[in-house]
């Protein structure tokens, strides 16, 4: 199989480190709030790779992080006057929800940031020791120019990056690029809807970034195969986390990294930010599962999609054509592969193997569908079920 890897800006072969075996880490949801649309596309995009590789005998290992300590949580709490495990529970759990209705695979383990401070701790004292970190009145920040590899993944220039940074400079700094590990907690914090934990530099919280370099490392190990998520995390978090792993370790951290498009709305990313969102829950009942699935796959997983009525209209109107054929086939004998549903499975792994590419996959299943009215019209009862078995195997 091909796959477009961030990291190299090619489209390389892909070879687990260990054959027959894939680690694959994915960035999951703040859960500050319920899930929106666009979370939907960041979620299905591993899981077709996952099921994709699992189909052909891979046995694959899929961690999927949630991160329940983060700024915009504690915010939330605040607002409400709730202790914030009280929020991050109730999103924790419409989310996992959710993404039960959207048909996408539990991951083997789902960690909580909230349960692994003292590995992010452990991982911090190792960057200072190795000297790419220091304290700073309470904080602790990883130095960017302790690690030269950095912008590798991003593309970007560290000198045009710190000319930027300088704008908000920070004087517990040492180079305006520098970012927080851990977050001292003002003199007033440390209550439920504030939570702060005790660490070698005071109590504090840590940083977004090294949540996930802990997590991948602890499940995964300290090099693996693949790491996912939104095409917005590529700077700074993903950019972040090679430079804190593979400073503490020095070794190499995922070898593989695949980043998904992002959902638009116009010319807009749709975010909570921008409040130009619906949620995933709204989509779910509006359009169901098996349309949305559908509407993403239907574009490469690495191009922006546009979120539109007319889309969506067209995917169901697509599973209605596979839906009609399958109970018109329903009660036809099962019959062994002919050359002509071996064909057509070729051509479908033929697309998938090619950087995952979904748009053609479903083209060669459309294919199917049309010949296989096609034999059922000319009473070819034998090719029509060969056809219908094929279709649920590639699509059930
Ligand atoms: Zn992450």
């Amino acid at each position: 199989m091909r796959l477009y890897n961030t990291l190299t800006r090619t489209t390389e072969a892909f070879v687990p480190r260990d054959a027959g075996r894939v680690s694959i880490y994915v960035c999951g949801q703040t859960v500050q709030d319920v899930p929106h649309f666009g979370h939907a596309r960041a979620a299905i995009v591993p899981d077709v790779l996952r099921r994709y590789l699992e189909w052909r005998g891979h046995q694959v290992f899929h961690v999927r992080n949630i991160t329940d300590i983060e700024d915009k949580i504690i915010a939330r709490a605040k607002a409400e006057d709730r202790p914030a495990a009280a929020v991050t529970e109730t999103f924790a759990r419409v989310s996992e929800r959710e993404m039960e209705r959207l048909g996408v695979l539990q991951p083997h383990i789902v960690p909580r940031a909230t349960g692994h401070v003292l590995e992010m701790i452990a991982l911090i004292e190792r960057l200072i020791e190795r000297g790419h970190a220091y304290e700073s009145g309470g904080d602790v920040f990883f130095s960017v120019r302790s690690f030269p590899e950095y912008g590798r993944l991003s593309g970007r220039d560290v000198d045009e990056l710190r000319v930027g940074a300088r704008v908000e400079a920070d004087e517990r700094k040492r180079d305006p690029l520098d970012f927080a590990l851990w977050k001292g907690a003002p003199a007033d914090e440390g209550s439920l809807t504030s939570p702060t934990w005790p660490s070698p530099w005071g109590p504090g919280r840590p940083g977004w970034h090294i949540e996930c370099s802990a997590m991948s490392t602890k499940y995964l190990g300290e090099s693996f195969d693949i790491h996912a998520g939104g095409m917005d995390l590529v700077f700074p978090h993903h950019e972040n986390e090679i430079a804190q792993s593979e400073a503490a370790t020095g070794k190499s951290f995922a070898r593989y990294w695949i980043h998904n498009g992002l959902l638009h709305i116009g010319t807009e990313k749709m975010s909570k930010s921008l409040g130009n969102f619906i949620t995933l829950g709204e989509a779910l009942d509006r359009y169901g599962a098996d349309a949305l699935r559908m509407f993403f796959l239907s574009s490469s997983y690495r191009s922006p999609v546009d979120f539109s009525e007319e889309r969506l209209a067209e995917a169901r109107a697509g599973l209605d054509r596979w839906g009609a054929f399958l109970r018109a086939t329903a009660g036809l004998d099962p019959v062994p592969p002919t050359a002509e549903s071996t064909e057509i499975r070729e051509r479908f792994v033929a697309a998938m193997e090619d950087d995952l590419s979904t748009p053609r996959a479903q083209a060669v299943l459309f294919d199917a569908v049309t010949a296989g009215n096609q034999h059922l019209e000319a009473g070819d009862v034998k090719a029509a079920a060969a056809l219908r078995a094929l279709l649920l195997e590639l699509a059930g």
